[in-house]
């Protein structure tokens, strides 16, 4: 038996990358899955392969965010696990000097804003079944800085741990936990693109990370599958870092630091 049997779960930016190795985790744990994503995403393709429903939502708008924890709840019964996740990383957003407000404000709105719908969109659907498992995706980022600013970026990262946090604390005695999943650079599009814009700029992320890789997609969906599940049922109000060591690197190793 999988560790999500009978749950539902909703995963925003569920078409790509963490989102989709997340959903293709739960499906294979067990649950059932609702698919947030952009109308021009693949969502509906992917749904159908996992069996699950898509729902078209941009994140930024209150009233579809809505609408898509609405049709969860209506087509499932229930909503066990939001996994709130959609995010941006545009080349606008640089370092503070070179970023305008339209910049600033595009990625408060996907990676901060979004998930204070979202929360709050799901917390009376929780509260109602007295149980209920939240994960927020922040970033390594909200934890350290980095020369190689992305300023809007890493504020908002920074707001969505300062949330979870809160949210997890206050409703603890609720029975429903609220997790920020904060990953060290992953292997998706949304890095590949990063890479494929300022390759110097991307690269000088590898040399931080001690295991001397980024991480694969499904090794976050791994992580966000433990916290969705009952395994984690002590769990609530964390920074859930997956990042390969990064954040409590001083120096990464090299061959002759190992010791055999
Ligand atoms: P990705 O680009 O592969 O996937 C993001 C998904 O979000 C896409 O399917 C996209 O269509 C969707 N999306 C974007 N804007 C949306 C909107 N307005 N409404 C609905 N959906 C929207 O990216 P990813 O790497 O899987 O990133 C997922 C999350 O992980 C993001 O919050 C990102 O900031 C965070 N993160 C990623 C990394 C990394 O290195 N890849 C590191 C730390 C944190």
């Amino acid at each position: 038996m999988g560790k999500l049997e009978g749950k539902v779960g909703v995963i925003t930016g569920g078409a790509s990358g963490i989102g989709l190795a997340t959903a293709r985790k739960f499906v294979a744990e067990g649950a059932k899955v609702v698919i947030g994503d952009l109308p021009q995403s693949n969502g509906q393709a992917i749904a159908d392969e996992l069996g699950g429903l898509f729902v078209a939502v941009d994140v930024t708008n209150k009233d579809q965010v809505e609408n898509l924890f609405a049709q969860a709840k209506a087509t499932y019964g229930r909503i066990d696990i939001a996994f709130n996740n959609a995010g941006i990383s545009p080349a606008s957003d640089d370092s503070i000097l070179k970023t305008d407000i339209e910049a600033w404000n595009l990625v408060q709105n996907v990676n901060l804003t979004s998930v204070y719908y979202c929360c709050k969109a799901v917390l009376p659907y929780m509260m109602e079944q007295g149980s209920g498992s939240i994960i927020n995706t922040a970033s390594f980022v909200a934890l350290m800085g980095a020369a190689t600013s992305q300023i809007s970026y890493t504020a908002s990262k920074g707001g969505v741990l300062a949330m979870t946090r809160e949210l997890g604390v206050q409703f603890a005695g609720k029975g429903i936990r609220v997790n920020a999943l904060c990953p060290g650079p992953v292997n998706t599009p949304l890095l590949q693109e990063l890479f494929a814009k300022d390759p110097e700029r991307a690269a000088r992320r590898l040399v931080h990370i001690p295991m001397g890789r980024f991480a694969e997609p499904e090794e976050l969906a791994n992580a966000v599958a433990f916290l969705g599940s009952d395994e984690s049922s002590f769990i609530t109000a964390t920074e859930f870092l997956v990042d390969g060591g990064l954040s409590h690197a001083y120096v990464t190793p090299l061959e002759s630091d190992w010791i055999d």
